[in-house]
């Protein structure tokens, strides 16, 4: 391609919301254009990254035995009716009626129009397994659309599904499409990682994220110092703390413990480690039909992990409460305790079931009690695992030590189990010919997203950093100077030849300065540009590492060879 033809707006100008550098640069290098909010038009840059990512998608997905189909962006709101999902998808579905009032959805995602296509169609245990995906848009009303094609409401999704007949053969097909999703982050040039997921309201009986390591990613993930062991925060576990602090002993006693509503004044006031004391948070619970307030208990040290405490409530969502609504319910907000506690449904964390040596709000203003025993409710309490992991915890595999990272998750696996076929009575007859719903699994890539996060892992201060994979062109041949007819002829002459050989090449043949066509090549990231200036009449050229920044300069009948080195 030709520079002077090619249609990439570069701009000095970053979007006035974008804060990510993915999302600046991808606007400012003339990769994307916001349409409106969470709404991007791809231009030719970012339309050849994204073809590039399908295509490493499409060849590890064909290596496995996956097959291709592309189904209905518009899907029939009775399908969502049929598996319970359009509550619970809330207002992230975009519904409209068509002329004859019909209601539609647009697909977010497409479980239940996959298993509507194979419902009726595969009706044998001999027929399976079957592995359907897609790459295909998809919208979701965001309520916070941001970061540029990070978080868009309309993008672009490669989903996956899968049909057995038995759950081996779906954790077969699991471990081979993680495997095969590891393969083509790793072809893109990614670091990322693994992590244990939350498996949250789809269900089903296990869950893995990949996520692309970078600091400005919107999750953490807790890793172990010494295994594989990774996961979400919002699912990490601990088989135990570093170090225990010493413990307070004292005779089970209510006392007058004034200005201690926080748990750090509450230690202070005692002179204790937060570990003893326990916390209280309350927060409304979402259900489809009611609101309820629930009291969160935890150790002091601890916080806590909002999905976990959906997931113990079996809730919707939850929200945050205030004082006086915790008043109306006859609670004592900064001193409630959970001994004798009537007023509210709670949930106890795990790790306070038998705690001993406890101080904990005694349901009265300005009173704790010392001493406790937390046995004594063991029987009664309702115990779940609701406290996030700290750093320092102990792994819940081995005897390392967690610690924390940001990640962008990129791909999302899940063993579904039978939560769609069931809902939605798509079945197959087994071996001894009786029906059962099919066992399934899903498998989720954000094409659009992987674009983003390239650039926030692959950048600096100048622009985009493309990985070889990844890049829109691997080669960007620049004319310093265009008048000067030897440069252009050497220029137009290694242009035809890379491209002849097959390179994707560009050919900056613009009459605008050097310096601002090197600026331009940085801020767009090709991984190599090759001058064509001064240095001619020494006979050479230099190439430029985007990567490194490094210019070598090569002799003119070496830089052919030299660059196909580089690009292998
Ligand atoms: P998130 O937790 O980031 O909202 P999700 O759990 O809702 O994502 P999935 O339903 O698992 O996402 O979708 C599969 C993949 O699609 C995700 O791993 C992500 O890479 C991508 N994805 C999801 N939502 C968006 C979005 N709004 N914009 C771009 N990519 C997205
Ligand atoms: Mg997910």
């Amino acid at each position: 391609m030709r520079r002077s033809r090619a249609f990439i707006p570069t701009t000095k100008e970053a979007p006035n919301d974008a804060t990510l550098p993915s999302h600046i640069f991808l606007a400012r290098a003339g990769f994307i254009s916001q349409v409106s909010s969470g709404l991007y038009n791809y231009m030719p840059l970012a339309k050849r990254v994204i073809k590039k990512i399908e295509n490493i998608i499409n060849e590890e997905m064909s290596k496995v035995g996956a097959q291709e189909v592309e189904l209905s962006f518009v899907t029939p709101a009775d399908l969502w009716a049929e598996s319970g999902r359009i509550e619970k998808f809330g207002k992230e579905l975009l519904r409209f009626r068509d002329r004859k009032e019909n209601l539609f959805v647009l697909g977010p995602t497409h479980e239940e129009m996959m298993v509507d296509l194979v419902r009726n169609r595969v009706t044998s245990y001999k027929n399976l397994p079957l592995n359907l995906y897609q790459i295909k848009t998809k919208f979701r009303d965001e309520a916070r659309p941001r970061f540029g094609l990070m978080r868009g409401r309309e993008f672009i999704m490669k989903d996956g599904y899968s049909f057995h007949a038995t759950t081996e053969d779906l954790d077969r097909e699991f471990d081979a499409m993680e495997a095969a999703y590891k393969k083509i982050l790793t072809r893109l040039g990614l670091d990322f990682r693994v992590v244990e997921a939350d498996s949250g309201a789809i269900g089903g009986s296990g869950s893995k994220e990949l996520m692309v390591i970078a600091d400005s990613g919107e999750d953490t993930i807790a890793i172990c110092s010494k295994c594989e062991y990774g996961a979400n925060i919002e699912a990490a576990s601990r088989s135990g703390r570093g170090a225990i602090p010493e413990a307070p002993e004292a005779e089970f006693n209510k006392f007058l413990t004034p200005d201690t509503s926080s748990i750090d004044d509450l230690a202070e006031f005692f002179k204790i480690d937060p570990y003893y004391t326990v916390k209280c948070v309350a927060k409304k619970v979402i259900y489809e039909d009611e609101i309820e307030v629930v009291l969160f208990f935890m150790r002091g040290c601890d916080n806590l992990q909002e999905v976990k405490a959906i997931n113990a409530t079996d809730a919707l969502d939850i929200e945050d409460v205030s004082e006086e609504e915790l008043r109306e319910l006859g609670l004592t907000p900064g001193f409630i305790g959970p001994l004798d506690q009537d007023k509210a449904k709670h949930v106890i964390d795990t790790d306070l079931k038998n705690a001993q040596n406890m101080i904990c709000g005694a349901n009265e203003q300005d009173y704790h009690f010392v001493g406790v025993d937390l046995s004594v409710i063991s029987e009664v309490a309702y115990f779940a695992e609701i406290a996030e992991v700290n750093e320092g915890d102990t792994c819940p595999h081995c005897d390392g030590e967690l610690s924390f990272r940001k990640g962008i998750e990129v791909g999302h696996i899940f063993k579904l189990g039978t939560t769609y076929s069931e809902a939605l009575k798509a079945e197959f007859l087994d071996e001894n010919g009786k029906a059962q719903p099919f066992i399934m699994g899903t498998y989720g890539m954000g094409v659009s997203r992987l674009v983003a996060a390239i650039i926030e892992q692959h950048h600096d201060e100048s622009g985009c950093i493309w990985t070889k994979q990844s890049a829109p062109y691997m080669v960007n041949v620049m004319v310093s100077n265009i008048k000067d007819e030897e440069q252009l002829k050497v220029g137009e002459d290694l242009y035809e030849r890379l491209q002849n050989a097959g390179v994707e090449v560009m050919l900056d043949d613009r009459k605008d300065r050097f310096g601002f066509k090197m600026k331009d090549a940085e801020l767009i990231g090709f991984p190599y540009t090759v001058v064509v200036g001064k240095e001619l009449v020494n006979g050479s050229v230099q190439i430029f590492d985007r990567a490194t920044k490094e210019k070598t300069t090569v002799a003119i009948d070496e830089v052919f060879d030299k660059l196909m080195e580089l690009i292998k």
